[in-house]
């Protein structure tokens, strides 16, 4: 074997001139255990840094005497494969961000410096080893830089071996928790002595002595082994000085996400548009080819089982799953649908989780001892191995999107793995992504489509109420008359209703009392954002500016007021209008502790309430079968926000909160209030039609040179000082429009809606143009000529932005 004598590392030094492989050389010492996904420890400059090894290699054009050498391996194993390797490499490039930046998010917190990692002995090993490095003892922390080349070698083969265990220590050592196991003895010859010699009424012991044989060598937790022989501390305590077993202290994983009363599902029958979906996504799978699906399905129409069958499909051919959702904390029911189809084989993956067990669930994922791994946005660099299908649910949802750097999109990562595998990947939705659907038009995408609901529920009937005539002869409120009765008879019949408000988010606008208009731009007919400190509209697109109208454009009328309410004002208005019912409240504030969210639904469920008033966040996956009515108070806030996606944002909602109504044998019945009941994103949604929905929207992305018709990069820029950051972005505008032919719209730059942050002031350029990767390069120098200069100002460049806030 030709020795590879040289490594390509990438070094922990996040600036655009480091952001590429450095050649270093592998002393002889550790040819043999150094592979690439290992993190080392180098000299760069006049320090040490730690670097990522990404490639090895025989040979090298370089002079080899100028070359510096590894210091020390800091992983007895890799922790990344070579897979995610190559990602690491495609995604930098994609996001414009430094290689090890996207290297570094792949990995666990826990994988990340400062965090000690202990070596532990497993199985025999040379004496020499354990007097030397483990100083006798069976368990040590891994100092790196206290051990020479030739012991790390060592280290690297006795782990290869599964002779070591390497495990990391979180917080501190009294954190992991350990239970009682034995080990049983190997040798049936002495076993089988042992059994003649026993008296026949020593029942127990025997009892014992038949399962250890039957069980060789394994390891079983006490408690598990009590469970299926009863036998007694005594019975194993004399069989452990009869040397049948040998106690042992086993890690306990911590269960992240341990849900005791999961009661075990099996497949349904499928009717037969799932039935359809299933094959195409089977045949594609049997083929080993790459084949992107979309998966549009209306709310309850079982794409969800579509998905667990295709799982299982996979699994029988002994291949591995990944599958995306938006939120774990918002799906509880989706992770308890696939934990109750395939048990302890899934592992889950989710921001609440703490270091330690979003380690945890990372070890056991790339042991191989799951079959699925189910989770948010960076579960999609699960380290899987031999990954059979990727599902991405709800695909068009923004939580997808990284909006820090690295600012990636899990949905085009997933697609990317797909490929990389030559599998299926499924993207689900009830209300797909205008991108999507556009692809599935093209033939990019396969288009699957469930048009009805399964187990035969209807779809709910949607009222619009126009909030016009509401607020025209009574006094400011957010609760129609309708929807008061509505409530009122839910709560005489002893049902539950879903009450959503439309959260503000950052940007607030005006709209007209009397006819809902909403001031827009003249140039990119977006919803203006009011700017207090200077008394204007704005439109941060391309900057137009006008005064706060004081009479309506409109209709004339004077009643032209900032719009917005908050959960707490709705909660109290609610508690004078129906003083008997029992509300949850949940939004931001009432749900930051880690767990409260689960608790609140929990206790929704158990009908311990009448009434769950939130904001968007209840409008995702949350099943109630005793749900009868869902109604939205204020439409428009989606509506009036200031992004091209307003309208699709609106039907993806409106939607989605009618799919909470009338899940089960009751009819569900939805309200909508709005100033808009005319918009063509309410009509659509009243009437359960995406793909009228779609075709009118595309329509009018098309007039606006908006996605799909347009690809869009939002750059972003801040400085402390107002003027400097309008001053650089007027230059940098300037030098863009000098570099492109005027295909290439380029927008502002303007200030932000949220134009002062953390004293800093933030201006935008928006550039829309027609090939995917036709700005790169321009790109790219933009972001190196900004490292560079030393004016303070702090630049970002994202791809297709989800938020233009
Ligand atoms: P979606 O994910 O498309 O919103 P779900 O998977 O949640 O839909 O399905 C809605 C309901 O229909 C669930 O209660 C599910 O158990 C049930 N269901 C799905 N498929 C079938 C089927 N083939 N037969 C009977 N019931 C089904
Ligand atoms: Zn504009």
């Amino acid at each position: 074997m030709t020795k590879l004598h040289y490594a390509q590392i990438i070094v922990d030094v996040p600036t655009m001139q480091t952001n590429q492989p450095y050649t270093y050389v592998v002393p002889e010492s550790m040819i043999e255990s150094v592979r690439p996904g290992m993190r080392v420890d180098v000299p760069f400059g006049h320090r040490h840094v730690m670097g990522f090894v990404v490639g090895l290699r025989a040979t090298t054009e370089l002079e080899t005497n100028k070359l510096r050498h590894i210091k020390n391996l800091l992983d007895l194993t890799p922790v990344l494969n070579t897979e995610l390797l190559n990602l690491s490499a495609y995604l930098a490039q994609e996001t414009f961000a430094f290689r090890i930046s996207v290297l570094q998010t792949m990995l666990p917190n826990a994988l990340k410096a400062s965090y000690e990692r202990i070596l532990k002995i497993i199985d025999d090993v040379d004496e020499d080893v354990r007097d030397r490095i483990f100083k006798g003892l069976d368990e040590i922390v891994y100092q790196p830089r206290e051990l020479n080349v030739r012991d790390i070698a060592t280290l690297t083969k006795l782990r290869r071996e599964h002779k070591i265990e390497v495990s990391v220590n979180v917080t501190n050592r009294s954190k992991i928790k350990t239970q009682l196991a034995y080990q049983f003895n190997g040798d049936i010859a002495f076993l089988e002595d042992e059994r003649q010699d026993l008296r026949p009424t020593a029942k127990k012991q025997v009892e014992l002595l038949m399962f250890i044989m039957g069980h060789l060598e394994e390891v079983w937790v006490k408690k598990t082994l009590q469970e299926i022989i009863s036998v007694s501390d005594a019975i194993l305590n004399q069989g452990v000085e009869k040397k049948w077993l040998s106690k042992k202290k086993v890690e306990q994983l911590r269960d992240p996400f341990s849900m005791t009363d999961i009661i075990p599902t099996t497949a349904l029958t499928l009717n037969e548009e799932q039935q359809n979906a299933l094959n195409h996504i089977v045949a594609s799978f049997d083929a080993q080819q790459y084949q992107p699906f979309l998966l549009e399905g209306i709310t309850g129409s079982g794409k969800t089982e579509v998905y667990l069958q295709a799982a299982q499909h996979v699994f029988n051919q002994g291949k591995t799953v990944l599958f995306l959702v938006p939120e774990i904390a918002l799906t509880p029911q989706m992770v308890r649908r696939v934990k109750s189809r395939f048990g302890a084989q899934t592992a889950v993956l989710h921001s609440g989780l703490s270091d330690g067990e979003r380690y945890d669930e990372w070890r056991r994922i790339e042991r191989g001892d799951v079959k699925i791994v189910v989770g948010a946005r960076s579960a999609v660099f699960a380290p899987l191995n031999n990954i059979g299908l990727i599902i991405v649910d709800e695909e068009h949802e923004t939580t997808y999107k990284q909006t820090d750097n690295p600012r990636y999109n899990a949905r085009d990562v997933a697609l990317w793995r797909g490929e990389y595998y030559q599998i299926p990947v499924v993207l689900g939705s009830a209300t797909p992504s205008l991108e999507s659907r556009a692809r599935a038009q093209r033939g990019v995408y396969e288009l699957l489509r469930l048009t009805q609901r399964a187990g035969g529920a209807k779809l709910p009937v949607v009222d619009v109420i126009d909030m016009k005539a509401t607020l025209a002869d009574g006094p400011e409120t957010n609760f129609s008359e309708q929807l008061k009765n509505k409530l009122q008879e839910r709560l005489n019949r002893g049902e539950q209703s879903v009450l959503m408000l439309n959260r503000r988010g950052f940007s607030s606008f005006v709209m007209c009392r009397d006819c809902g208009f909403v001031p827009r731009d003249p140039n990119c007919n977006l919803a203006m954002t009011l700017h207090m400190d200077s008394h204007t509209l704005k439109c941060h697109y391309c900057g137009h500016e006008e005064p706060i109208p004081i009479i309506c454009a409109n209709c004339g009328s004077n009643r032209i007021r900032y719009y917005g309410t908050g959960t707490e004002k709705v909660e109290a208005e609610l508690a004078t209008l129906l003083p008997e019912a029992r509300v949850i409240r949940m939004d931001q504030d009432t749900t930051r502790k880690k767990g409260s969210m689960d608790k609140m639904l929990q206790k929704f469920g158990d009908h311990k309430a009448d009434i769950l008033l939130g904001t968007q966040m209840i409008a995702k996956g949350l099943d109630f079968p005793e749900v009868t009515l869902v109604g939205v108070l204020n439409a428009d806030t989606s509506l009036g926000l200031p992004d091209f996606h307003a309208s699709e944002r609106t039907f993806q909602l409106l939607t989605q909160v009618s799919g909470r109504a009338g899940r089960a044998k009751k009819a569900g019945e939805v309200l909508v209030q709005t100033f808009n009941p005319q918009h063509y994103a309410i009509v659509y949604a009243k009437k359960h039609d995406y793909e009228g929905f779609y075709k009118q929207e595309m329509a009018v992305r098309h007039a606006g040179n908006y996605a799909p018709y347009y690809y869009t990069v939002q750059i972003q820029a801040s400085h402390i000082m107002e003027n400097e950051t309008a001053k650089q972005m007027i230059q940098i505008a300037r030098w863009l429009r000098s570099r492109v032919d005027d295909k290439v719209i380029i927008l502002g730059p303007s200030p932000k809606p949220i134009a002062k942050l953390r004293n800093r002031y933030y201006f935008q350029i928006i550039l829309k143009f027609k090939h995917r990767h036709e700005m790169d390069v321009l790109l790219t120098e933009l972001q190196n000529r900004a490292q560079k200069s030393k004016n303070g100002l702090q630049l970002m460049i994202d791809r297709e932005p989800v938020s233009f806030m």
